[in-house]
This record gives C-alpha cells, structure tokens and sequence, in this order.
C-alpha cells in the first residue's frame, strides 16, 4: 500500500538534499498525456518533465524496445561497440546533417562535451592556452562549473566563483555585442536556438545568421545548444533548421531519450575533424546500450508517426488559442516561443500562483524566467488536449 502524501513528503525531505523547493505533489504514474498522483488525481501534463517526454507516458512502441534491451545487455562501458550506440549516432546524424556525435547521461556533461570541442579547436591551431568564448546573458547551460560558466545567470553563479575563466557574456538577439567582443582568442559562441529557462525567447533570423557569419569570419565554432528546443519541438527536428543555418556543434538531452537519462554533442565535419582525439574526453556510462536503445526508437517512432509534422499541426492551433487569452487578459503581456515551446508572460501577479491553482484544476505548467508561463507538452498531445488545457487555465486565472 502507498503511504499517504504527507509522509512520502516528510521522508523525502529527511533524506534527500534539499535543493529544490518542490511542489507537494507525489506523482506516481503515466498514460498517454496525463500523470496521476499518490491520491488518484489526474493531472493534463503541459510540462512534461521539463519538455523531456516528448512522447508523453507508455507510448506504443518506447516501452517494448526498452524492456527488449534491458533483457539483451544494459551496459558495456566505451571500450566495446554495442549495436544501440551505432544505430542511435547514425540516426542522429542523418537527422541533423552532421558529421559525428558523442553520448553523454544529460544536457550539462553535452554542452562540457562543446565547450571542450572548441578550446581544442583553437589550441590546435595555436597552442594558446588562453582562448575565449562568448555566452549569452539570460542563458541557461547547466549546474556544472563548465555549464554554469556559460550560463548568464548572476544568482545562478555567485556562490561558486572562481568559475571558468575566458567567457565574456554578448547580450542575446544583439550581434553588435556579440561582435564587440570578438578577439584573437575567440574560440566559440555557445548559445540556445531558443532561450528556455531565461523565459522563451527565440533568436530572431538576422541575429543568428549574423552569428554564423562572424563565426565563419573568424573560424570560431558555433555551439547551439538544442536541449530545450530541439527534438521536434518547434516543429523542425532542429530548432536551427529553420534559420538556413548550421551549427558547428550541437548539444542535445532532454526529449532524446524521451525519459530515458542521455543527451549528445554532434559535431559538423570541421569540428569533428580538428578537435578531440583519443584521450581527450570520454564517459564511464554515456551511449551505453540502454540509454542508446531510447535514443534510437525515439528517432523511429518520431519517423514512423511523423510527430514533427504533428507538432507543426498541432502548434498552430495552440498558438491561435494562446494569442486569444493573451487578448484576453490584461495580464498577459504577450505570447511568445514556436511550435510546442511557448511562454505567455505575466504582469502584475506572481506567475508562480498560476501555476499552483493549475495544479489544483488539474493542469500542470511550469514558470521560466520570473514572470514567464511555460508551456512544453509532450509532442503527442492533440487539439482537444489543447482545448482542455486553455479551459483549466482560464479557471486557474
Ligand atoms: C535543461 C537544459 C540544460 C541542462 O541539461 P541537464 O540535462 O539538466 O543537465 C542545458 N541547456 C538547456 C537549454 C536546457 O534547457
């Protein structure tokens, strides 16, 4: 028998760090596009653990192919092929049109993976010991020191200083900044195709092509950070795929393993060709079989049932609903984001609050930013799904 909220609570509290102040709720299972919780509440997921499930809970096929592989063999560390790894890279790089990938177990180890990618690049070059790379303010890369060196996040960094040294931080959508900070030493621009945690906000065209461009000018690596927005979810299979761009490095996570803990960094052919070598980087756990099974039926089951021409379908008639409340509300400032990524900000009342009395009707939505509503369902959601959710929503308000 499941013990009661309260106590699940209490003991989670008595043992595990306590790093997030979390929402009491327990959850305890998924079917399709819903969670339940400990109580038998039913909850409609537009936050799908942080815009990882993109194919929402048990979807036909995932379950299977993982149980199939978990009977097989689970792990190998890198110093052996196993089959998963290869099918899952050749996939991913059919996918993206690069050249070659290297698994890691999350977004924070892919984006090490990048910025690692382009110190090597340029030291290749030189031997300098002392090059640099442009961030974004408002970024968001990960927890670790190399990630959190890059994320443009004051609160976020304070306490763990001295962080990595050479980032200098551009303001995003402004390439007179980045520009301005461009060196001899410049080794790489990392940044988000789509600016997630610091509150939905796309790269405009011109910005980002500029980018390229001072990129290409100079031979500094372009890093987009596709952990968020990637995987379909801005009905492109890229985010940057749409901009006429390509990245020099990719980091993806998230909806990758749809569940399953992986992400990647994937390389173009110039990167791949003059950077990391043997002995250079390498993981214990990452592109094991498992977590490689994942990856490759998220591809298949995104191929077989065309879940990016489903999002852009979908997304249409989610951005028509979300532009009626946004007109709707004096609140809302505006709407902002593509595809299944979209951010309704909130002003003159705490967004958190929102979130909260979703809960109670039954939705679950997530913040980003200070003041902005996050909406990341799973990919599979349908228009009614869309409609059930703007009904809570319009009650929660
Ligand atoms: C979530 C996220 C990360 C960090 O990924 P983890 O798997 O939490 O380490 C990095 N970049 C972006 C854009 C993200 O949204």
């Amino acid at each position: 028998m499941t013990e009661n909220k309260e106590t699940i609570i209490e003991r989670a509290e008595g043992a595990v760090l306590h790093t997030y102040n979390r929402y009491p709720l327990v959850l305890e299972k998924g079917e399709g596009v819903y969670l339940y919780d400990t109580d038998g509440k039913k909850y409609l997921d537009f936050a799908a653990g942080i815009a990882v499930q993109a194919l929402g809970y048990h979807y036909p096929g995932y379950d299977e192919a993982l149980k199939a592989q978990i009977d097989k063999l689970s792990h190998t560390s890198n110093l052996f092929y196993n089959v998963p790894a290869m099918e899952a890279a050749e996939k991913l790089v059919k996918a993206s049109g690069m050249s070659k990938v290297f698994f890691t177990n999350s977004g924070t180890e892919a984006i090490e993976g990048a910025l690692k990618t382009a110190r090597k690049y340029a030291w290749q070059k030189d031997r300098g010991e002392d090059h640099e790379i442009i961030a974004m303010n408002h970024s968001f890369h990960g927890r670790s020191m190399g990630a959190l060196s890059v994320t443009g996040n004051e609160a976020y960094q304070a306490p763990f200083r001295p962080l990595v040294g050479g980032i200098r931080f551009a303001g995003y959508n402004d390439l007179d900044s980045v520009r301005a900070l461009i060196t001899d030493k410049t080794c790489g621009i990392i940044l988000e195709t789509i600016q997630g945690e610091g509150g939905i906000y796309p790269a405009d065209k011109e910005f980002l092509k500029g980018v390229k461009d001072l990129c290409e000018e100079h031979d500094i690596l372009l890093i987009l950070d596709e952990i968020q927005c990637g995987m379909g979810r801005t009905g492109h299979m890229f985010a940057w795929q749409e901009y006429g761009i390509k990245p020099d490095v990719m980091t993806c996570a998230k909806a990758l393993g749809c569940g399953v803990p992986v992400g990647a960094f994937v390389l173009g052919e110039k990167a791949a060709g003059a950077s990391l070598v043997p002995g250079d980087h390498g993981t214990t756990y990452g592109g094991n079989p498992f977590a490689c099974a994942a990856v490759s039926t998220v591809f298949d089951l995104y191929e077989k049932n065309k879940i990016v021409d489903h999002v852009r379908a979908v997304s249409a008639y989610l951005e028509q609903k979300l532009d009626a409340l946004a007109e709707k509300y004096d609140f809302i400032k505006e709407r902002r984001g593509k595809g299944l990524i979209q951010g309704l900000e909130v002003q003159g009342r705490p967004v958190g609050e929102i979130v909260v009395k979703s809960q109670e009707m039954g939705l679950l939505v997530i913040t980003a930013g200070n003041n902005v509503l996050r909406l990341v369902p799973p990919l599979v959601i349908e228009n009614r799904h869309v409609d059930e959710m703007i009904e809570k929503l319009e009650r929660a308000f």
